[in-house]
């Protein structure tokens, strides 16, 4: 059995609410209102997955499933930079996809599987992995096949990254309308969007708000070995930090 680790997230007080990282081998959940810092996290972590392992990193390389449109290669630029990587190399590493479509998005699973069995893949990045399916079905009477295609992709997700022993970081937008219900509501009412589908495939899911200032909050939701607790980071030039 291939050896569990963990990827860090740039900030050590983040890092410690989830006992060093974010977690291979599964699926990992940060969702929350816009500027949050969920894209940011998610360049972030692309850089630091190629770290060493001393470093909070992977020794590895990245799959970026971008749905939004918003994955900048500058930024990746500047984040190395802070870690005293090249900048052109370290772009390199990460294999970057623009999902145009819920299908195009399954599709592209297939293709990551193949280029996971080279052994080389740490890290795969969903941002954000409700979008497609939101656009695709947005009708009410769609829900129900939404749902289904959504699970269809998130089983092959997880075999993805126990196969591989990579680590899955997805991203995901809140409801718009808080207070529907409060079945996964975190403690102020956020909701993330997917239902009881996504909920179950997140094996670890975390909630991002803004707070005081600049300040951003990320607070454990649900963890099999984490308790819910919450830490305080900032958005730097150099990615995410303390
Ligand atoms: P959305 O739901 O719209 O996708 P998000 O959670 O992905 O939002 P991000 O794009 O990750 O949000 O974060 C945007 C925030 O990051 C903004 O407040 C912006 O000012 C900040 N930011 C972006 N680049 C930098 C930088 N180089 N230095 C400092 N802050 C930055
Ligand atoms: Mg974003």
């Amino acid at each position: 059995r291939k050896k569990v680790f963990k990827i860090s997230t740039g900030s050590k007080q983040f890092d410690s609410i989830l006992g060093g990282g974010f977690q291979s081998s599964s699926i990992s959940e940060v969702y929350g209102e816009f500027r949050c810092g969920k894209t940011q996290l998610s360049h972030t972590m692309s850089v630091i997955a190629q770290l060493p392992k001393e470093m909070g990193g992977g020794e590895g390389k990245v799959a970026y499933i971008d749905t939004e449109g918003t994955f900048r290669p500058e930024r990746i630029a500047q984040i190395a930079e802070r870690y005293g990587l090249d900048a052109q190399s370290t772009q390199e590493n990460i294999s970057y996809a623009r999902a145009l479509n819920s299908e195009h998005q399954l599709e592209l699973l297939n293709t990551l599987s193949k280029e996971f069995a080279g052994g080389q893949y740490r890290l795969l990045v969903i941002d954000s992995i409700m979008n497609c399916f939101r656009v695709d079905f947005s009708g009410r009477g769609e829900l129900a096949e939404r749902q289904q295609k959504l699970n269809q992709f998130l089983i092959r997700l997880s075999h993805l990254a126990e196969e591989f022993n990579v680590c899955v970081l997805m991203t995901n937008q809140v409801q718009s309308d808080p207070g529907a219900s409060s079945l996964f509501a975190g403690a102020d009412g956020r909701k993330p969007v997917g239902g009881h589908v996504l909920a179950h495939a997140s094996t670890t899911r975390v909630l991002l708000r803004k707070g005081r200032g600049d300040e951003r909050v990320a607070k454990i939701q649900d963890s099999p070995d984490c308790p819910e607790r919450e830490a305080t980071y900032v958005i730097t030039n150099g990615g995410i930090n303390d």
